[in-house]
């Protein structure tokens, strides 16, 4: 599917405007009456109606017209409204190439005013179990319903917190730039993702210290739950960068042992199988608990006993208990779920974005770009496997 992009290059203001009323009916709406979207949008002469018009065809809103005349805002729709909020703060001028895409994510580089290069990841939770989510009733009484806005929102902001915590203690993550809606601006890590690297000139070294950062990790009260050669960049000089938090738990979480285990089985698997490592070098590592039978893996008992209150610091960030409870049975529905996870994006009408675009600052209200859909083969250059190579 091919987007026509010409007429996004001038959004208006009532563009803009009309589809910021979208979002805000979607908090209590799955499919927003289009009287509601005019009422809140207010634009005289029945303006709002010949906008909408013009944001459908450009597919940055939905149509439904199944139960009452209704729109909902697409992928697309919620990108621009977060881009435009981020452009207008000054944190980015401009869009270039995808250099990722997850199950749940997609990644670009966006480059700053004087020029520097950051990461921008767009959240897509909920993209593999939008059909659930749309047989769903339409008025979302409680908020707690799963609706991809909130989750991918909830996601970002997870995301972002946590991000600025590790950093801010000194773990080897991207920083953290800014935030809004499902969108995350980050430093761009020099790299590749493990997964992509052959041969290592120190692979013991390697692998202490991602073992050790596990380790540190938990005795500062936090599990990742994704560590993997997926989620972790590594540079020429062999220097690691972890990344991808949205799933991290609190050591107090129920099943904070098996999570903390699977993150490093994880690793030991991976470094035996690419690298080879020998399995005494594996048995006699870092931060390990020796129990006098020589097994001495890092045990999650001995670093618990140390566990600091990172999690605790975070609960009180902004990000709260019920983000947390929404997030986690998200998590826990979707693992249960996931082989219906078929790519529905036709059904619903929404072609994921790539973005090849050019903002040109002088005019706010305005983005000036270019966007093809990801099926007309977009600039994308990294779609290796992936996921999480071992989740259970
Ligand atoms: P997902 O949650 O979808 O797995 P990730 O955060 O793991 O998303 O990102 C997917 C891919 O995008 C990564 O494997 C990596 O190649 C790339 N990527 C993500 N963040 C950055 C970054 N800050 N700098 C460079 N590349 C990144
Ligand atoms: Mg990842």
């Amino acid at each position: 599917m091919k987007l026509d992009v010409n007429a996004l290059r001038y959004l208006t203001k009532d563009d803009f405007r009309v589809l910021t009323a979208v979002e805000m009916g979607m908090r209590n709406h799955e499919i927003v009456p289009a009287e509601l979207v005019d009422r809140i949008a207010g634009l005289k002469h029945g303006g709002t109606y010949k906008v909408l018009r013009n944001l459908l065809k450009n597919k940055l809103v939905h149509h439904d017209a199944t139960k009452y005349d209704g729109y909902r805002l697409t992928y697309l729709g919620y990108d621009f409204l977060a881009i435009k909020t981020l452009v207008n703060r000054g944190v980015f001028a401009s869009v270039g190439r995808q250099i990722g895409v997850g199950k749940e994510s997609d990644i670009f580089e966006v480059a700053t005013e004087d020029g520097t290069v950051l990461a921008m990841k767009l959240h897509r939770l909920g993209r593999t179990s939008f059909r659930a989510v749309k047989s769903k009733r339409d008025y979302l009484r409680h908020r707690r319903s799963f609706n991809w806005l909130y989750l991918s929102r909830l996601a970002a902001l997870k995301e972002f917190a946590f991000m600025k915590a590790l950093g801010d203690h000194g773990f080897p993550v991207p920083t953290a730039v800014d935030c809004n809606r499902h969108c995350v601006i980050m430093s761009l890590v020099q790299g590749y993702p493990l997964v992509q690297v052959k041969e290592l000139q120190n692979p013991d070294d390697v692998f202490d210290t991602i073992l050790g950062l596990i380790v540190r990790l938990a005795e500062h009260g936090l599990i990742h739950c994704d560590f993997n050669e997926f989620n972790i960049m590594i540079d020429d000089d062999e220097k690691i960068t972890v990344i991808d938090f949205p799933q991290m738990v609190s050591v107090s979480h129920r099943n904070a042992q098996m999570f903390f285990d699977r993150d490093i089985e994880c690793i030991y698997k991976f470094f035996n199988k690419r690298f080879n490592l020998k399995s005494e070098k594996n048995e006699e590592e870092v931060g390990s608990e020796s129990d006098g039978e020589g097994t001495s893996r890092p045990s999650f008992l001995s670093v618990n006993k140390a566990a600091g209150s990172l999690d605790k610091e975070l609960a009180a960030s902004g990000f709260t208990r019920k983000a947390q409870v929404d997030m986690e049975k998200y998590i826990e529905e979707d693992a249960e779920g996931q082989d219906s996870s078929s790519d529905d994006d036709d059904e619903i009408g929404d072609a994921v974005p790539i973005y090849s675009l050019k903002i040109d600052q002088d005019r706010s209200d305005e983005l000036d770009c270019n966007l093809t859909s990801r099926n007309s083969g977009g600039p994308g250059t990294f779609s290796e496997e992936h996921g999480t190579s071992c989740s259970g």
